[in-house]
């Protein structure tokens, strides 16, 4: 039983299919949702995408590298940085696409064979040593060698087994918005990004063409949970309102479907254990790392395929799989928190001589020397 048809879920439903498994996939949202945000797949996310066989399907959708302008408070440029900087930073194996693009490909690798039940979710959980029970909110009940946790970061799986997500949440001082923009934004050129960064926010505008264009916002607060409170059209209204260039268009669009917008607190999960028993935590819902570490995806699908390969591993000692599988992991989700706290600042720079410095970073990457450095670097934190 996997809770959750997102990224780690419907990874997870192909993985332990293939595996020999038969999943049944519940997931609370009434039907399919698309587009979303944009997601780089580097690293173990790129290996993860190819073991799984999906692929052929994104490189189709690549959204591909773009050139970025970094521009000041009215819009105006300040300097660029071009395509090839960033294809050369990241390497050939690299691919950048919408999140529901991601999960489309997953969604269509597993819907002949895996049962997915939308509009449904987890009233109850009781598990012995031979199985789980799990009580859905159809009011009917299944019972299964295994539960799968993969319902995000407000999990429901886990405030159900492990207890309230307060005791888990570390929260990092941050809200993001992120939507797509559906027509190509004004005052951007097509192939392009902008992206402002100032002193506790950043906006960036993508421009790729009608359907491949989106909007990315976050900025610093003492209280999420009060930004939160009043909506992602006020409160980044509030936030960006002054901006120029191609904010304004995307702020409009936003106030016309506030809805499309992806609009959170951004937080970490720490979690001493991954599972309990026959019950697991996959992705966000166990070890959230954030959008600071650009990895989450990546620890989503590479967590699930792990999770199939430790299971074939173990048998039907399913505690000893998720115990091997948990070893596993831990030291690239710990080292990936590690880097979103740390690379949290250069979203949203505490003050004016932290952007600068930032900037300068950026600009000593035009220098093909520091180039190298940096690339290097890059690829090792990727390995
Ligand atoms: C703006 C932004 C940019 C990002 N950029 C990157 C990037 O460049 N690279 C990268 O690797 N990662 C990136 N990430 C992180 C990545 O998107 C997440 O880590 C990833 O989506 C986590 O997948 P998941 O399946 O664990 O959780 P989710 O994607 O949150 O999916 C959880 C699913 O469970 C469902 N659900 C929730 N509660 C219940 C319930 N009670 N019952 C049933 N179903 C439920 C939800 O509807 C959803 O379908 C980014 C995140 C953001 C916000």
């Amino acid at each position: 039983m996997i809770v959750g048809a997102g990224i780690a879920g419907l990874a997870a439903a192909l993985r332990l299919h293939r595996a020999g498994w038969e999943p049944i996939v519940v997931e609370r949202a009434p039907a399919r949702r698309s587009s979303g945000y944009m997601v780089n797949l580097v690293g173990w996310g790129y290996d993860a995408a190819e073991g799984l066989g999906i692929l052929p399907a994104l490189t189709g959708r690549d959204l591909g590298v773009f050139t970025t302008v970094m521009v000041r408070a009215d819009g105006r440029p300040k300097f660029t940085v071009p395509p090839e900087i960033a294809e050369a930073a990241v390497g050939k194996r690299a691919l950048t696409v919408f999140r529901g693009d991601l999960e489309s490909a997953l969604y269509e690798a597993v819907r002949d064979t895996v049962e997915i039940r939308f509009g449904t979710t987890v009233a109850d959980v009781e598990q012995s040593t031979a199985e789980v029970r799990v009580g859905l909110s159809d009011g009917t009940t299944e019972r299964a060698a295994l539960l799968i946790g993969a319902d995000g970061l407000h999990s429901g799986v886990r405030a159900a087994v492990f207890g309230p997500e307060t005791g888990f949440r570390v929260d990092l001082q941050h809200v993001v918005g992120a939507f797509p923009l559906g027509g190509v934004p004004e005052g951007v050129a097509e192939g392009s990004g902008t992206t402002f960064i100032g002193p506790g926010r950043t906006a960036a505008i993508i421009s790729l063409g009608p359907d491949r264009s989106s909007a990315f916002f976050t900025y610093r607060t003492g209280d999420a949970g009060a930004e939160l409170e009043r909506g992602p059209g006020r409160a980044l209204a509030a936030a960006f309102g002054d901006l120029g260039g191609g904010v304004p268009h995307a702020l409009r669009r936003l106030a016309a479907d506030p809805a499309a917008a992806y609009f959170d607190s951004v937080s970490q999960i720490a979690m001493d254990r991954w599972s309990d028993g026959r019950v697991v935590l996959l992705g966000d819902a166990a070890w959230c790392v954030t959008l600071f570490a650009g990895y989450g995806a990546a620890l989503a699908l590479s967590g699930a395929d792990r999770l199939g390969a430790a299971l074939e591993r173990h048998g039907s000692d399913v505690p000893a799989a998720l115990a091997g599988w948990e070893e596993g992991l831990r030291p690239e989700v710990r080292k990936r928190q590690a880097l979103a706290r740390t690379g949290m600042h250069r979203f949203a720079p505490p003050s004016r001589a932290h952007v600068f410095m930032s900037e300068m970073t950026i600009r000593a990457i035009l220098v093909p020397g520091v180039r190298g450095l940096v690339q290097r670097g890059i690829r090792r934190a990727n390995r």
